[in-house]
């Protein structure tokens, strides 16, 4: 315990030059441009205008992403290298941010003190994901696919079916396995410890729905290796629903109020994700969905009141104490019955 503690403090002081500079020098100019829409948010207050932005940038931006990965896959293009997921992503930002400002949900969340921590998870988490993850993900596939049938998922794919339903049927079929996955997170004490840094954070916007423990991923992508072995669609349909995933998962996140009707039953929207996000565990231990809502509705865990907003108070209630630096993220896991411990004390001193 004591190494770990000299190891944690060490690395701390290494680190935290670090987010100190990517606060004063790359997001501080960031934020100057953003904080120009503020006049412009309040001038749109009550009016039509923004009520017609609330109801139609979620479905505009669904058909785009369809209609954009159809297009691409036509031409034979598809982002597959880190410097392409990483151009993508920016594009989403340059869309997303703006836009966060001009009608948002939580003018709390607003305020990006987590961004630095969010952007070095971001980075590492795409390095693990590209290098580690993905091979050993390949490579049980692969063998998976040797020791049952190479045969057995094509053959059962309907390929014959209209590209879009296809789409929409392998996003249900992956969030399936996604479902139970997240599902156990939750319900399983050891696996909650990997989990917490994804409900560490204290504000929900279009960049931190990645934000995850890299172990988390690890174990992920040996379990989808089942799923992914036996489910052979096509490359096409592959490529466009993994897109659709992202606009989906940008949304998750989103700090945009927005006005999704029906679409809060079908998909894991931004209003019912911040249910997810809750304090509370009995609100937490709902909408597990990570693309769609359905198997959430299917199961019984779903939740979203009529007539009532999610609050925007979110996190670990029983941890006050959870580190808030990229690197005490990291380390949040190995010394979770520390931080439970002091939480603890704290309640008493309380007391
Ligand atoms: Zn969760
Ligand atoms: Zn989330």
């Amino acid at each position: 315990m004591k190494t770990l503690n000299q190891l944690e403090g060490g690395l701390l002081q290494l680190f935290a030059p670090l987010e100190r500079f990517s606060h004063r020098y790359l997001l501080a100019p960031i934020r100057f441009l953003l904080h120009q829409i503020d006049p412009l948010a309040e001038k749109i207050e009550g009016t039509r205008f923004k009520k017609i932005l609330q109801i139609s940038i979620y479905p505009i931006f669904l058909v785009l992403t369809l209609v954009i990965g159809f297009k691409l896959t036509e031409q034979g293009i598809s982002f597959r290298t880190f410097g392409q997921t990483i151009v993508m992503f920016l594009i989403f930002g340059l869309v997303f941010a703006p836009l966060e400002r001009l009608i948002p949900f939580s003018k709390r969340w607003l305020d990006d003190k987590e961004l630095p921590a969010d952007w070095f998870l971001f980075f590492g988490n795409k390095l693990w994901g590209d290098y580690l993850n993905k091979p050993l993900r390949i490579a049980a596939t692969a063998w998976i696919v040797q020791e049952i049938s190479p045969e057995i998922g094509k053959q059962i794919w309907p390929s014959y079916l209209h590209p879009v339903v296809q789409v929409f049927l392998l996003l249900s079929i992956n969030d399936f396995f996604r479902y139970w996955y997240h599902r156990w997170m939750h319900e399983n004490s050891f696996m909650w410890r990997w989990h917490s840094v994804h409900h560490s954070s204290e504000r929900l916007y279009w960049f931190n729905g990645t934000r995850s423990h890299p172990l988390e991923g690890l174990v992920s992508s040996i379990l989808w290796a089942i799923p992914f072995a036996f489910i052979k669609a096509p490359a096409e349909i592959v490529f466009v629903t993994n897109l659709l995933g992202r606009t989906i998962g940008r949304f998750q996140h989103t700090n945009m109020d927005l006005i999704l009707g029906p679409f809060d039953y079908i998909f894991s929207s931004p209003k019912n994700h911040r249910y997810h996000h809750s304090k509370s565990h009995v609100i937490g231990h709902t909408n597990y969905g990570g693309d769609v809502i359905f198997w959430d509705i299917l199961f019984g865990t779903f939740y979203l009141p009529k007539g009532e907003e999610p609050s925007d108070e979110i996190g670990i209630e029983e941890l006050p104490n959870y580190p808030k630096s990229f690197l005490g993220l990291m380390l949040a896991p190995f010394i979770y019955r520390r931080l439970q411990k002091e939480a603890e004390e704290l309640t008493e001193e309380k007391a």
